[in-house]
């Protein structure tokens, strides 16, 4: 679908996947006018195919626009280009429990644009593909290592959404961490750089007795759309659920850790090392991060009924 500045979103039209062709000067090549979104489609123990929660990616992707000064396609349009690319797909969503299909929007400043400032012409492109896990892990508990180097996101700057400006800056942290055998890195606040904001695509809690904590989103967190789930599925089965600005060494204190993503999951973790300190937290089956990825699973792929109006059936 395509937009010019103010203008309203064309119709669009389903093609196979291919190349695009793009000004040298479009405004997302130059000056990194983008955001994107990441919802997932799953398949039911029936062969039905189930949408998650897509009308709160629509939204953020309208956040996401406002801030980057861009035209977002309306609730409606974005959910029923989701549905009928999940729709055109639906053969490549994995049977259940063996991966989903991951659903990518993109919008992008696509017109030509030398000074700096807004392109004069948007296209919101949605894809998809079959995957798997997203940690080489699997499902085993995953090693972080807390980055005291590189910052993720500024106050003030566009850490709060979705925008693809956000992801370079991590790519050498992120890099660095894998070569010495983490799965992936923890950031830290870049004022005080002692308080937890986020993994490189995941959100992040703690759990101390029946207490779950969660750094609370500030303009440099991303707001996750499984962070608010799994906090309502926590709050359902009464742990009390805080989100507060969190020190370093409160997670050092934790009990356990997990991480949450659409790509990712609920995900346990394992280990975190910060500076010449390395914590072992609790992650079996019997963990609160278990018991609260499988009701979210559940949820997700249809064998837990949804009472709360997340999944969508799509065929
Ligand atoms: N933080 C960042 C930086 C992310 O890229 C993601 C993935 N979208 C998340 C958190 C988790 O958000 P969600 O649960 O909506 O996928």
């Amino acid at each position: 679908m395509k937009c010019s500045k103010d203008g309203e979103f064309t119709k669009g039209e389903l093609t196979r996947f291919g190349t695009i062709q793009l000004s040298p000067s479009a405004g997302v090549l130059n000056y990194g006018q983008a955001i994107y979104e990441g919802t997932k489609a799953y398949r039911k123990e029936n062969g039905k195919v189930l949408l998650f929660r897509p009308d709160h990616n629509a939204v953020r992707m309208q956040l996401g626009a406002e801030r980057m000064l861009m035209p977002s396609p309306s609730v409606d349009q974005f959910v029923d280009a989701v549905k009928q690319t999940a729709f055109a797909n639906k053969r490549w969503v994995p049977p259940s429990g063996k991966g989903s299909l991951y659903i990518r929007p993109l919008l992008m400043g696509t017109g030509p644009v030398l000074g700096l400032g807004p392109a004069p012409e948007y296209t919101f492109i949605v894809y998809a593909s079959p995957v798997g896990n997203y940690f080489k892990e699997g499902t085993a508990a995953l090693n972080l290592f807390v980055e005291e180097e590189h910052a993720r996101a500024a106050p003030g700057g566009s850490g709060g959404v979705k925008s693809i400006t956000n992801y370079a800056p991590v790519l050498k942290a992120l890099s660095r961490a894998k070569s010495l055998g983490f799965s992936d890195v923890l950031y830290l606040d870049s004022v005080k750089k002692k308080y937890l904001e986020e993994a490189s695509a995941c959100n992040v809690f703690l759990v101390k007795g029946r207490t779950i904590v969660t750094p609370a989103t500030n303009g440099t967190i991303l707001e996750g759309i499984t962070r608010k789930s799994v906090m309502e599925i926590a709050f359902d089965q009464g742990y009390q659920v805080v989100e507060k600005a969190v020190h370093v060494n409160e997670i050092m204190d934790a009990d356990e850790v997990f991480c949450t993503g659409t790509a990712v999951g609920v995900a346990p973790v394992g280990t975190i090392t910060y500076q010449d300190k390395r914590v072992e937290y609790e992650a079996g089956d019997e963990s609160v991060c278990q018991k609260l990825r499988s009701v979210l699973v559940g949820i997700q792929t249809g064998s837990i009924k949804d009472t709360k109006g997340w999944v969508t059936c799509i065929n």
